[in-house]
């Protein structure tokens, strides 16, 4: 089973929240920063991304706005895989999955 993917979303109250894809948008909820009531206006795309280079190598992990997770991710990765040592990288790109949704978003005219 996959696990379920999460974006990045920009609240009204300008804070970020890491939820769900899919989330239903529209719904009031409290900020988790702020606490107040509040609601999702954008979604933030950039996020940091730990990856391997090395051949087929599928290791990947989007780690939302923290480089720490990035790091620890590629550090777990090469103790599993010692042999991709210096294939291992982590950036803050683009997740091509939260500019798709957030062009469906857009078009739809939810966002
Ligand atoms: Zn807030
Ligand atoms: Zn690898």
């Amino acid at each position: 089973m996959r696990a379920k993917k999460f974006i990045i979303y920009v609240t009204k109250c300008e804070h970020t929240t890491r939820l769900p894809i899919d989330v239903q948008l529209g719904h009031p909820f409290s900020c988790l920063v702020c606490h107040k009531p509040t609601t999702i206006t954008d979604i933030h795309t950039f996020e940091w991304h730990a990856k391997c280079n090395y051949r087929r190598c599928h290791f990947g992990a989007w780690t939302g706005l923290s480089q720490d997770l990035a790091e620890q991710a590629a550090t777990r990765h090469l103790r599993n895989a010692a042999n991709h040592d210096g294939q291992v990288m982590t950036e803050y790109v683009q997740n091509p999955e939260a500019v798709k949704r957030l062009d469906q978003l857009k078009r739809s005219h939810l966002l």
